[in-house]
């Protein structure tokens, strides 16, 4: 097939047209903005048919938007390494719970949450990119588990990649911690921040504008603003249809998805702008719910953030709300600069009516609170024999709430409750049965660094790293 250059735009409009590799070894275009590919590739119902094979859904789904800006075959070889780091052929397999109630089961992978569909393949593409331009890159994330846990699982070994995680010392789960720092990796470095999560994310601000650290190569991040990771999280919403259509399900499901910073959500938006046939998308976030007051109030508010069981949802700034604000406005640029700017300055914008309308046909948003998640956790248990992990409840409350006569449900699972068993196991009583991957960590040596919350530790730790 010949693919034309795809290209990529700023959602602030004023940063020069990007290919693929720009995209994503930059993760953030010039301008503050995030890149988006300036047309959208359009498929068809041959691309979500029964029985396709997960690699020929993703080929097809990202292939357009790479076009000639990797080596040859790059994603063939990223999509192997990732398909075999899943055990079940369908790689997402849809479950059926009840009549028209479906769950996307995305956690079978070596971190045993979603996250790993994404950044198994951007690890692998962003080495592609690399070796075609010579360059050395160093990642950083802040992390409160599965970010970091999946970047580390993807990045480790990479070549030209180097990659610090910071994650707040003391304040993560053991088998997340275990699963970043019993990788055996020189091009990984772990520190513990004797700190909060937000200061984790200070320091990581502060290392992406050292320029000394700059001087050195590529210096970029691995959260879900990089578009190569959006992109990695289109094909399991095909692969959704496609497995409907292979039991006879023909009609067009509503996606329900545990949210936090809207990457996964926007993934599925992307993949109904390509033509994916679906009847709507619903956001599913907890007790953190600026995202939910913004589309169903009209005000997009920050306030702190609040600790709840499904952790890796507690965001309060969005940030991919940024391309939403922009596809919806019909990629208006000035407006999606305007609503952002107020928002950091002020803390607070008024979305106008008419972005407010657009928004609310893109994507409806519920909130569930600690004890709504909780009861569905139970509900899930004892209804079905599910045990499922506190984002798969949020999202399972507001589905079960869906009506489904015009057609199916599908609610994604982002992760195995075992990562979650510190919640989970209160509720059904026993542990979660962990899967081979968690079972795996066993007692293998940690490494990692214990530092404190100045940026100089931070800075000398990652200096002595990079030499
Ligand atoms: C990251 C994460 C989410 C939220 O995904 P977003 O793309 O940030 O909306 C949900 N569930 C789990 C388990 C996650 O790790």
């Amino acid at each position: 097939m010949q693919h034309a250059a795809a290209r990529y735009v700023s959602t602030r409009g004023s940063s020069p047209v990007a290919d693929f590799a720009e995209a994503l070894l930059r993760g953030m275009a010039p301008d503050g903005g995030l890149y988006m590919p300036a047309t959208w590739p359009k498929l068809t119902p041959a691309n979500w048919a029964a029985g396709l094979a997960y690699s020929d859904m993703a080929l097809a789904a990202m292939q357009p938007f790479i076009g000639t800006a990797l080596p040859e075959g790059a994603l063939d070889r990223a999509l192997h390494r990732l398909i075999a780091g899943f055990a079940p052929p369908e790689v997402t397999p849809l479950v059926q719970l009840e009549d028209g109630l479906w769950l996307l089961e995305l956690f079978h992978g070596p971190t045993a949450a979603f996250k790993d569909l994404a950044m198994q393949l951007a690890a692998a593409l962003s080495a592609e990119a690399l070796q075609t331009s010579g360059e050395r890159l160093t990642l950083v994330t802040a992390t409160s588990g599965d970010t970091g846990a999946a970047a580390v699982a993807a990045f480790a070994n990479q070549p030209r990649i180097r990659l610090v995680v910071l994650h707040p010392h003391e304040r993560v789960s053991p088998v997340q911690r275990r699963q970043m720092t019993t990788v055996e990796a020189d091009n990984v470095l772990n520190l513990a921040v004797r700190g909060d999560f937000d200061d984790c994310q200070r320091l990581v601000k502060a290392l992406l504008a050292d320029e000394s650290l700059r001087a050195q190569g590529r210096f970029s991040s691995v959260n879900s603003i990089n578009w190569a990771r959006l992109a990695g999280q289109i094909p399991y919403y095909l692969s959704a249809v496609s497995q409907l259509a292979a039991v006879g399900e023909t009609r067009a499901p509503v996606f329900v998805v545990p949210t936090g910073n809207f990457g996964d959500a926007f993934a599925g938006i992307a993949a109904s702008r390509m033509g994916l046939p679906s009847r709507g998308f619903v956001a599913a976030v907890n007790a953190n719910d600026a995202l939910a007051r913004a589309i169903n109030e009209g005000v997009y508010a920050r306030r702190a953030a609040v600790e709840t069981a499904s952790v890796s949802m507690d965001v309060q700034a969005p940030s991919n709300f940024e391309r939403l604000v922009y596809e919806a406005s019909g990629r208006d640029a000035d407006l999606t600069r305007g609503v952002f700017a107020d928002f950091a300055r002020d803390g607070r914008v008024v979305l106008p009516d008419e972005l407010l309308t657009a928004l609310r046909r893109e994507v409806s948003a519920v909130s569930v609170d600690e004890a709504t998640t909780r009861a569905e956790i139970a509900h899930a248990h004892a209804t079905w024999g599910q045990v499922v992990c506190p984002h798969t409840a949020v999202a399972l409350s507001a589905a079960r709430t869906i009506d489904r006569t015009a057609g199916p449900v599908v609610a994604l699972a982002t992760a195995h409750p075992a990562k979650f068993g510190k919640d989970v196991a209160p509720v059904v009583g026993f542990d979660p049965h962990p899967p081979e991957v968690i079972r795996a960590l066993g007692d293998r040596a940690e490494r990692f660094d214990v530092i404190g919350t100045d940026t100089s530790e931070a800075l000398a730790a990652v200096r002595a790293f990079q030499t």
